[in-house]
């Protein structure tokens, strides 16, 4: 009853978020077969369906029906279905006939972030594309935390909901413990969420929240982009055994090449080493002192487009070079090429 009056008091939501019976999702799932599931986190698991017009999507059950847990779901529905971003995962739906309520999201069918780091998978994630995925996580956080007139913090960013499509675009999910700030309040005491390794100490000492807490997750996500090491390992060296701390003190002895992931070290170094700058100052104790979201989006967009100008400008003055030095019997004033130049360098001045 409480989501169905939350979904009618916001109309924008009752047109976009669609209301599915159990026995659609039932069926969709085989009844919640083993087969069909995608995993398991920390408030329920999540099931792969397909519905009858064949879409595929994901259905995320809660584990146990408590109140806490239903605020959370009913918070999770109303946040997300005011949210249109191409890198956070839609909510296509919810079903409120059963117990536990159930959750129904666009399949995002290439896994997490986490598994593509830590995993067989891990040499797919060049640097160039690492880079990408983090400019776009980081849009979709500042775009969250500039909402409408009411920031939305995530509270909960690590690479396991940090999911990936075939394209390797970045699609942020699990809003599960994230809240609506309310426009009077910046900061807000509750009680502390979050998970170990990525949790701002900041936020664990005071339970003050603020929009640097996310920064500071995202942070330790850059770091684990950078070095593919997992955040927390406990048969480590202690001074290994958590990465964002490890990363801090590698970078202040300068020795930041020495826990680069293989991968990574095959990218721009200047670029690599802008980034690790960019994770010490989001890994900042003082939550003032981190930058904000957008300012994190801000230069890892500007990182890729310099290095792409960079590219094309390299290459561009090569091809020229090439054409004035061998122009044969063929007239290149007349071929387009001159046109083609121009778009391009028309192209680059826009860009910066
Ligand atoms: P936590 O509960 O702390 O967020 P978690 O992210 O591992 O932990 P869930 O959010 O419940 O747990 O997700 C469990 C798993 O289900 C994910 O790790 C992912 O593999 C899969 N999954 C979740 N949402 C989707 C989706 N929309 N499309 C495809 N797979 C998904
Ligand atoms: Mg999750």
């Amino acid at each position: 009853m409480l989501l169905q009056q939350h979904l009618i008091s916001c109309e924008r939501s009752a047109q976009t978020i669609k209301i599915f019976t159990s026995e659609e999702l039932g069926k969709a799932t085989d009844n919640y077969h083993e087969s069909h599931i995608l995993g398991r986190g920390g408030y329920g698991t999540v099931f792969k369906g397909i519905l009858s017009d064949k879409r595929i999507v994901a259905i995320k059950k809660s584990k146990i029906v408590d109140k806490n847990q239903i605020e959370q779901f009913i918070n999770e529905v109303f946040i997300l279905s005011q949210i249109n971003h191409r890198n956070v995962v839609k909510l296509l739906g919810c079903c409120l006939e059963t117990e536990v309520p159930l959750l129904v999201y666009e399949y995002i069918e290439n896994g997490t972030l986490y598994s593509h780091i830590h995993s067989e998978h891990k040499y797919s994630l060049s640097w160039h594309i690492r880079l990408r995925i983090a400019t776009e996580t980081a849009e979709a956080l500042a775009y969250l935390h500039s909402f409408a007139s009411q920031p939305i913090i995530h509270r909960d960013i690590k690479s396991t909901n940090i999911l990936l499509n075939n394209q390797y675009t970045s699609k942020v999910s699990d809003f599960g413990a994230s809240r609506l700030v309310a426009l009077d309040q910046t900061q807000l005491s509750t009680l502390v969420q979050g998970t170990m390794g990525y949790l701002d100490p900041e936020y664990l000492h005071t339970s003050i929240l603020t929009d640097k807490s996310d920064v500071y997750s995202f942070g330790v996500v850059l770091v684990e982009l950078l070095t593919g090491k997992k955040v927390l390992c406990l048969e480590k060296h202690e001074e290994e055994r958590n990465l964002a701390m490890f990363f801090v003190s590698t970078m202040k002895q300068n020795r930041l090449i020495e826990v680069l992931d293989v991968v990574v070290k095959e990218g721009d170094i200047d670029q690599i080493q802008e980034v690790a700058n960019l994770a010490k100052r989001c890994l900042r104790l003082s939550g003032d002192e981190r930058p904000s979201m957008k300012e994190v989006a801000m230069e890892l967009e500007g990182l890729r487009l310099s290095k792409k100008h960079a590219w094309i400008e390299q290459n561009l003055e090569e091809t020229e070079h090439l054409l004035v030095e061998s122009p044969g019997s063929f007239d290149y004033s007349n071929a387009g090429y001159e046109t083609m130049t121009t778009k391009v360098r028309a192209s680059l001045n826009i860009g910066r």
